[in-house]
């Protein structure tokens, strides 16, 4: 990419916020780096392809819906993978506590949706029982993400950090550990030989964008000009989560006692969305305060490796060979 484009959506950060302003001309990042991702005007990640894996429907939505919308607008092509089945759903959209197929049925609906709201070539659900990944083969579960990255010849993953703090959900504890594996291993030429027998060819993961209750923050994404599709992309979320249908459903219950917010405004689709901007992206809002920005998302970005074994020592062999005596 040439160093005047990544200027215009680099931003680094070296010693926090504060340091803002700072361009960036290399799109490498040291550890411990922030570097904060603006739009770019065109399309740099043309040819590049993108695999967002979470483990439930509302995952991506909440936590990265903005940086996936925002990087298939600037070239990538996309595809969505769901670990589980979202079988023990809350169904805040049922009205009811929902029986475990309802539950299904409905998360499945709803992750359709996001295909087209966030502009993806396609999705692949892996069908795991909601909440009890924990007990799922780990190779087995590593075997279909290295298929799918062969496959696909994915480029970047947006995924859970398997470093995260605070995370409680064995389903988001495999997802992550089992995608930074798969990264690796789909490039290696040895592993899962009958895959390549059948045609692939083993592909490295470049790129990862890693989501966490609490991250370790090195890149901080802009959202602010997709933050519509983001807001879409929650909206779908019917059959669990905390957006959906909360905000018409507020409005209802406002009005059953003669009351009214005029954040959610006069129908139901005004109140969805007000409603998930409100208080469903406050946090983005918030990290967008932090960051310079209105609307943003973090992450653990972890991007290609700047160290390769061995390449010192080419180095000191190019540098010091003499010929034979
Ligand atoms: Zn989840």
């Amino acid at each position: 990419m040439p160093a005047m484009l990544r200027r215009d959506f680099f931003t680094n950060i070296v010693a926090g916020p504060a340091a803002l302003g700072l361009a960036r001309t290399e799109g490498s990042q040291t550890s411990g780096e922030v570097v904060v991702e603006r739009p770019a005007a065109q399309t740099p990640h043309k040819g590049k392809v993108l695999l967002a894996v979470q483990a439930h429907a509302d995952d991506v939505p909440l936590f990265a819906a903005g940086t996936v919308a925002k990087l298939i607008q600037e070239g990538y092509t996309g595809y969505l993978v769901r670990a589980t089945n979202d079988d023990m759903g809350d169904a805040p959209g049922l009205g009811t506590p929902g029986t475990i197929g309802e539950h299904v049925l409905g998360n499945e609906r709803d992750n359709e949706k996001l295909v087209s709201i966030l502009g993806l070539k396609g999705k692949f659900d892996l069908n795991y029982n909601n909440h009890y990944m924990g007990g799922v083969a780990f190779n087995e579960l590593m075997c279909r993400l290295i298929f799918l990255i062969r496959l696909l010849k994915v480029d970047t993953v947006v995924s859970w950090d398997p470093w995260a703090h605070d995370e409680e959900n064995p389903d988001h504890h495999m997802t992550a550990r089992a995608v930074e594996a798969s990264c690796w291993i789909a490039g290696r030429a040895h592993d899962y030989p009958e895959q390549l027998a059948a045609g692939l060819t083993a592909h490295t993961v470049t790129d990862k964008y890693y989501f966490a209750r609490r991250p370790e923050i090195t890149r901080v994404v802009d959202i602010s000009q997709v933050v519509d599709k983001k807001v879409d992309a929650n909206r779908a979320n019917v059959a669990k989560g905390p957006a959906g249908t909360n905000g018409s459903r507020l409005r209802a219950d406002l009005a059953k006692r003669g009351l009214r917010l005029p954040l959610l405004g006069d129908d139901d689709l005004t109140a969805d969305r007000n409603y998930i901007k409100e208080f469903v992206l406050a946090r983005n809002r918030e990290l967008g305060k932090q960051y310079g920005v209105e609307y943003a998302e973090v992450f653990h970005y972890v991007g290609p490796a700047s160290f390769a074994p061995g390449s010192s020592l080419e180095e000191y062999i190019k540098k010091n060979a003499v010929p034979l005596r």
